[in-house]
């Protein structure tokens, strides 16, 4: 059998590892529009840093960092391990060997300024967990009314009370994808730094996500000698058209058509699959469900400066108001490379940021953190901004379901993941969006590309 994948990022290594060592399989072969492989799982190097442009830590580990530590060898993960620490200690690269986890300061929560030119907190930990209990609340209302107006009032206080946007569901956390308001995210952001009982806090990667998954993609696509599946891997190769024949598969790319495939995997984000197309076409509902998913907005920026103020402690966490007044940054030192400060914002902020020059973002970023911590010039030597809503490959950070104010029982929206998942003929769909237990995440993506794979071999 043939098989090609569309896609190079999470999901497709999840499909790859499970078709490469079937012998079923004869050959596959895998397209990807970027330079590079992992997609969004992409580190760059910042001077000396390297910087993660997408995931920076491995959320829902399910396994605590002593437990994850691949300096300890031999030591195997337990089933509950998230897979992509399994692949590290798999990989057993030297320098990924190196995992940490950042605290919340509980005293620095939120700052905003005082009105006498300092500054004065205004969330605490404990107001952080009321926000997330009333969210959890209105996520709970949601589900039952799936198709609820896009905004919903948010009655608690603070300073984001009032008319906000809620989308649904992301992981065990509750209603969060970093698509939403500021303080929603700052609400599921420190559950999960914190780590409710019962489950662990995120995992830092050194040198970082994006080269784990990059290099376990260059070992998935050179199998050993004496394999019996021939794998070879496009990149620079953009797919523009998927065409089904009576029994075989056509692909076109940007480099020329590519024939003769039985089955194919798609495992591209649903604004890029959007651009794809089909023959025969997708099936009505499959589109309409393209509709339902959106690609929510989380903006970082890494900064390498010799003097970022003391007072920003290695594996903590800081929430500082922008010089706007409403939005927030969230900012830390990388927790393998103290030079790194990174900066990172979500919904609206982030959608606003992501118009901007990157020039404009950073001297936006630099100004708030120079008026916080008293007049500091930071020294940069290099730096990196992200732009995914306007990556056309990609088309934003993660996927949230849209609610788009039509009845309230409507079920339309919460069947949306389910209905990108269905399989057109033989082609087979993947990627984080359509995992629905843990979307917007790098297991996720992994596991919907196992999932597809596997269904893929059951017809076989
Ligand atoms: C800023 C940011 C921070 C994140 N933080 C975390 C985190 O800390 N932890 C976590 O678990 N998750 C995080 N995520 C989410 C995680 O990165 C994604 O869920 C996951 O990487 C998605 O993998 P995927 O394979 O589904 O899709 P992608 O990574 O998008 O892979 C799809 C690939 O398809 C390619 N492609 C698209 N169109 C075509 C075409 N026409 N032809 C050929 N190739 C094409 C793309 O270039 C891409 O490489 C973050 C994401 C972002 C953007």
């Amino acid at each position: 059998m043939r098989v090609a994948i569309i896609g190079g990022g999470c999901a497709a290594a999840g499909a790859l590892e499970i078709l490469g060592a079937n012998p079923k399989i004869q050959e596959i072969v895998v397209f990807e529009a970027a330079s590079h492989w992992g997609g969004r799982a992409w580190t760059r190097k910042v001077d000396e840093a390297y910087f993660d442009m997408g995931p920076q830590f491995v959320q829902d580990p399910g396994v605590t960092i002593s437990d994850a530590d691949p300096t300890l060898k031999g030591t195997d993960l337990p089933e509950t391990a998230n897979p992509w620490l399994k692949i590290i200690k798999k990989l057993n690269t030297a320098n990924l060997s190196n995992f940490t986890c950042l605290q919340i300061d509980p005293t620095t929560y939120y700052r905003v300024p005082d009105g006498a030119g300092g500054w004065q907190d205004v969330f605490t930990t404990n107001d952080i967990n009321q926000v997330n209990n009333t969210i959890d609340t209105d996520f709970q209302f949601a589900a039952t009314k799936p198709n609820l107006p896009a905004s919903v009032t948010y009655q608690s206080g603070g300073p984001f009370a009032g008319t906000v946007h809620l989308a649904l569901g992301s992981n065990g956390y509750g209603p969060i994808a970093e698509s939403v308001e500021t303080w929603q995210y700052i609400a599921a952001d420190s559950d999960r730094q914190v780590a409710p009982a019962g489950e662990q806090p995120n995992i830092y990667v050194a040198p970082g996500i994006g080269d784990v998954v990059g290099l376990y993609m260059n070992v998935l696509t050179n199998p050993a000698e004496g394999s019996s599946c021939a794998i070879t891997g496009n990149l620079k190769t953009k797919v523009l058209s998927i065409q089904q024949g009576s029994n075989q598969i056509k692909i076109d790319t940007e480099n020329g058509s590519f024939y003769g495939f039985d089955f194919c995997i798609v495992t591209i984000s649903p604004y890029a699959l959007a651009n794809i197309a089909f023959t025969p076409p997708l099936p009505a509902e499959k589109i309409k469900a393209l509709k339902y998913i959106g690609l929510g907005n989380y903006k970082k920026i890494g900064i390498y400066a010799d003097n970022i103020p003391e007072s920003i402690k290695m594996n903590t966490e800081y929430y500082t108001i922008d010089l706007d007044g409403q939005s927030c940054w969230q900012y830390f030192r990388n927790p393998h490379f103290k030079n790194l400060l990174i900066g990172v914002a979500s919904g609206n902020f982030a959608r606003t940021l992501e118009t901007m020059d990157k020039e404009q973002v950073r001297d936006r970023f630099t100004a708030v953190i120079k008026s916080r911590y008293g007049d500091v010039t930071l020294n940069i030597t290099d730096w990196a901004v992200t732009n995914w809503a306007n990556e056309p490959r990609i088309g934003g950070a993660y996927s949230y379901t849209i609610a788009d104010g039509g009845p309230a029982d409507d079920p339309f929206p919460l069947q949306a993941r389910d209905l990108l998942q269905t399989t057109h003929q033989n082609i087979f769909f993947a990627g984080e969006a359509d995992w629905t237990e843990a979307y917007g995440t790098i297991h996720g993506a992994y596991y919907s590309g196992q999932r597809a794979a596997n269904a893929l071999l059951n017809r076989l």
